[in-house]
């Protein structure tokens, strides 16, 4: 469907996944280009009929967040394995770590910078973006001890509520944009197309973290693969 029909089409909705200071440039989780998609972003929140908002949550210490575990640095992998092999020093427990890291895809935890943290600047929207035009805002990652990429199941499995929420709206259709491409929007894509929406993911206005390398072209090539419209 094109984007003119999808605006004034009652039954579709446009989801701004994350765009949030600490995920555009100078912030503490930065996207590069972060902040060039907020302009068109503003502009097709100000056309949609429907216009929902997520915003990543996050208490200090986070499970997802590098600084919660002695000698980890942001942007390296916690895995199953090496917590079983007891290697992890942290204030979460091993049993914990090995429960959370069994229900996550691929059984590991990207560690992230800190960012995010609720009630921080760096934790609030762009103030740019029309934020009176969405209906509400979804807090994502408000559990210390799991992380919530997708708008849809936090990255455990836990239903966020948001399907049930557009079903009760009759919406059936999806339009993402927002941050980060490879991770929130990409998750949030394969999810809505989990859970029977039709989905429509935007690559002009997301930008990508490219972290491991490659992460932009295997989310595309496997939204495309899925069924997911890649415009
Ligand atoms: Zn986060």
């Amino acid at each position: 469907m094109k984007l003119a029909d999808l605006a004034k089409d009652k039954t579709a909705a446009l989801i701004v996944i994350d765009q949030q200071i600490d995920f555009e440039p100078g912030g503490a989780l930065a996207v590069a280009g972060g902040d060039e998609i907020v302009l068109g972003i503003s502009k097709l929140m100000n056309e949609f009929q429907n216009v929902i908002l997520t915003q990543d949550s996050h208490p200090k210490g986070h499970i997802s967040f590098a600084s919660s575990y002695e000698g980890k640095k942001p942007f390296e992998l916690l895995t199953l394995k090496e917590v079983e092999a007891g290697s992890i020093r942290s204030k979460f427990s091993n049993e914990l770590l090995v429960n959370y890291l069994k229900r996550v895809p691929h059984q590991l935890q990207v560690l992230w910078p800190d960012h995010c943290v609720t009630e921080t600047n760096g934790w609030k929207i762009n103030p740019n973006l029309p934020i009176e035009k969405a209906s509400f805002i979804l807090k994502k990652g408000m559990r210390l001890e799991c992380d919530s990429y997708s708008a849809f199941f936090e990255n455990d499995g836990t239903p966020t509520g948001l399907s049930k929420i557009l079903r009760e709206k009759k919406i059936n259709k999806v339009v993402l944009v927002g941050l980060a491409g490879d991770y929130c929007v990409y998750w949030s894509a394969e999810d809505a197309h989990k859970e029977v929406f039709e989905v429509i993911y935007l690559q002009n206005l997301t930008r990508f973290v490219n972290f491991p390398e490659n992460s932009k072209e295997k989310a595309l090539t496997h939204l495309r693969e899925i069924g997911v419209q890649v415009d």
